[in-house]
């Protein structure tokens, strides 16, 4: 583990040197139509309260990313219909007035959204196909009702034709998920090939079918759910250690990419996971810049970091890791090195 660790780090400086691209996380809404077995916002979980940010308060954090330095903004939310084509296009325009790349992480929309967001100036799309094994998917990310399911890793393919910066991911640990579903994820991240790579391990949220093995058993969540038999030898484990392993191959196959250190990643291992994931391949942060009452409502898994952290107080821990790790922040707007070295050839 230790050489895997010191090669991917290795490479790390190599081909993406020390800067570590800082993203301004935005969390503009936890409305979601989805029924994800994992997620905590999934629609079927009344306990949660609903939010969508206004547009005065999405620029009111992308400010913040401008007094801050960083150089793009990430705008996430559950897949919310609510969120209509126009109104994202006019926010995406302001925000690109500031002068910061934008990431959009809406979750599965038509391309006719995808199409126009670009145009207004989105530049990068992140969409996680979660595991590369389709009845693991499947089982995990049910379609909507009397929809056919959809294909992630075909949709992704098409953000970059409309001319995206594409990212996507997995989970680590997922219940179900083998050690060959692990490894064919990671070598998928080669073929497709994917400019930024966010992996972070599975956490259970007890308001989740997932999260409620204790109460379901393991045959019921087959039978009720269709998650796939596997034998528990099998089982990748959603720990620390195993992200950390997800993170160092991804760095190793795909030299370029831009992966961050992921929420996830820092949140089971509170104390030094942001620093050993930057350590161990990752060139990304991406600090919480979600306007702190709506914070805890975003709660896709529970106690995640930094919740009760200001803007101001996030932005000072991630420069304090990054000077206790010898790095610095990134300059600009952190684009791809891998998008830029396939443009370079195609020339
Ligand atoms: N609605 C968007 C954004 C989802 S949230 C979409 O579907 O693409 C971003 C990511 O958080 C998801 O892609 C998933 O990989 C991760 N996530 C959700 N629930 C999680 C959980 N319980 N544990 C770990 N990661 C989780």
């Amino acid at each position: 583990m230790q050489s895997l660790f010191v090669q991917a780090d290795s490479l790390r400086q190599e081909h993406v040197g020390d800067q570590v691209h800082l993203r301004g996380l935005i969390e503009i809404s936890n409305n979601c139509r989805r029924n994800c077995l994992y997620c905590g916002i999934r629609t079927e979980n009344r306990n949660v309260e609903r939010y969508r940010l206004s547009k005065e308060e999405i620029l009111g954090a992308a400010q913040k990313a401008v007094d801050f330095q960083y150089g793009s903004v990430v705008l996430q939310a559950g897949e919310d219909g609510g969120i209509e084509t126009d109104w994202m296009t006019d926010i995406i325009r302001e925000i690109k007035k500031l002068g910061l790349a934008i990431t959009l992480s809406l979750g599965e929309r038509d391309d006719r959204d995808f199409q126009i967001w670009r145009k207004a100036g989105a530049d990068r799309y992140l969409l996680r196909f979660e595991t590369s094994n389709p009845k693991l998917f499947a089982a995990i990310h049910p379609p909507l009702p009397n929809r056919e399911p959809v294909d992630r890793i075909a949709m992704l393919h098409r953000l970059r034709s409309f001319g995206y910066e594409i990212g996507s991911g997995v989970m680590i640990g997922i219940p179900g998920q083998t050690f060959l579903d692990l490894a064919q994820d990671i070598a998928l991240f080669q073929t497709i090939p994917l400019d930024m790579i966010g992996c972070g391990p599975y956490l259970p949220h007890p308001q989740t079918p997932l999260g409620q093995v204790a109460t379901f058993s393991q045959a019921e969540l087959r039978e009720k759910y269709g998650l796939p038999e596997i034998s528990p030898e099998d089982q990748v484990p959603a720990t620390a250690e195993m992200a950390f392993k997800v993170i160092a191959l991804a760095r190793i196959t795909c030299p370029k990419a831009n992966i961050p250190c992921t929420t996830a990643v820092a949140t089971i291992d509170a104390k030094e996971g942001r620093k050993l994931g930057l350590q161990r391949g990752a060139n990304v942060v991406m600090p919480n810049l979600t306007p702190i009452k709506y914070r805890k409502l975003y709660e896709i898994y529970p106690n995640k970091a930094a919740i009760y952290l200001t803007a101001e107080q996030t932005h000072e821990s991630v420069l304090q890791s990054l000077r206790e790790i010898g790095r610095i922040p990134g300059q600009g707007r952190g684009d791809s090195a891998a998008m830029l070295e396939r443009r370079q050839n195609s020339f």
